[in-house]
């Protein structure tokens, strides 16, 4: 794994050793990827004897709620004294699976009036200069979990990895590469996944846990989504989902249940880009994946205020679901006549 410069390890190395309370900090709305490395690195850390917390900006789904010591995060947006105090008291504030301030919503501003150092690890491309003091970004992979694994092993913290944080970080790349379908194709990551297994993961029980374990109202929600609210736009090779307030409340949504639904439209034939819109309360959420050569992040980036990874990116609309629904098949169209890009 390209890490930038090695000295990087040796400073984190150095920065974890004269720590005794962390913090470590997911991305907002969690994902496998940004709790399983939060709660892998946790793990790690108190196997060291440390004192850490995992503070996540908003609830996480429920498909992840058995991880050891997802009992302990704290919810930001619950306990913002809380979080607050644990910051302030803190000697070192790790950042997880996101590369830029505005990704911890707000949980933002605490990080703008602190100064207590702080480390970013992460994959995603592009980071935003000065998150950090040290930022340790690679974006070739596949998974915030397999870097953090790679730097622990680099670091010569693995045999502070248990069994139980194994099973964390085998999460992340997991639910990162829908299960080693995507942005797998390097033979390192391989080589983590069998020294996870080496370390007595319960296989079959993550997966059943993350991919079997679905409720009855997601699973209908699903069949909603793609029976009733996928649309193709067969000019621009695009197909999309959207789902509006009432259509969540009818299924009883709850955070997780639309994890995934994204990826659908990407199975049908000739389908180079996936849209997703999601009504919230006070905006729309939009997921974008895609195959080849559509620049999934550019695009998000450049219409829909947003960013990620090259084939999987997310962005928001402060307008009206159908007016965002419209404004994006204007910019789809404007986007293909004015940029070039492989198939
Ligand atoms: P998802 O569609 O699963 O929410 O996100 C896909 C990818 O895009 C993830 O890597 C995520 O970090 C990134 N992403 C999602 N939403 C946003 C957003 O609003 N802004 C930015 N910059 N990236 C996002
Ligand atoms: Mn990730």
């Amino acid at each position: 794994m390209n890490i930038k410069d090695k000295s990087q390890i040796d400073l984190l190395k150095s920065k974890i050793n004269n720590s005794q309370k962390l913090v470590i900090v997911p991305h907002n709305n969690p994902d496998g990827d940004a709790l399983g490395s939060s709660l892998g690195l946790c793990n790690v850390l108190k196997n060291m004897n440390k004192t850490v917390s995992v503070i996540a900006p908003n609830e996480f789904p429920d498909f992840l709620n058995w991880m050891h010591g997802v009992e302990d995060i704290i919810i930001y947006d619950k306990h913002v004294k809380k979080a607050t105090q644990l910051v302030k008291e803190s000697d070192l504030v790790i950042f997880l699976d996101f590369n830029a301030l505005s990704r911890i919503k707000n949980m933002q501003k605490l990080f703008e009036e602190d100064d207590t150092p702080r480390v970013m690890i992460d994959h995603h491309p592009f980071p935003e200069a000065n998150t950090a003091e040290l930022q340790i970004s690679v974006p070739e992979a596949s998974s915030t979990c397999e870097l953090l694994f790679h730097i622990l092993t680099e670091a010569g913290f693995k045999s502070f990895v248990s069994k139980e944080a194994a099973e964390c970080i085998y999460t992340g790349i997991m639910t990162d590469t829908g299960s080693l379908n995507y942005n797998s194709s390097r033979p390192e990551t391989y080589l983590i996944v069998a020294d996870l297994l080496r370390m007595g993961i319960d296989k079959e029980h993550i997966h059943h846990m993350i991919f079997h374990n679905n409720s009855f109202d997601r699973m209908r929600l699903l069949g909603h989504a793609l029976g009733e609210k996928m649309e193709r736009i067969l000019e621009f090779n695009a197909a999309f989902i959207s789902l509006s307030q009432a259509e969540l409340t009818r299924f009883n949504f709850k955070p997780g249940d639309t994890e995934g639904f994204v990826n659908q439209a990407l199975w049908i034939e000739g389908v180079k880009l996936s849209a997703m819109f999601t009504e919230k309360s006070n905006l729309i959420k939009i997921s974008f994946r895609s195959r080849g050569g559509f620049p999934a992040n550019k695009f998000s980036e450049l219409y829909f205020n947003g960013g990620g990874h090259f084939n999987a990116a997310g962005g928001e609309s402060k307008l009206s679901l159908p007016d965002t629904i419209l404004r994006f098949k204007t910019v789809l169209k404007e986007f293909c006549t004015t940029h070039k890009f492989e198939e």
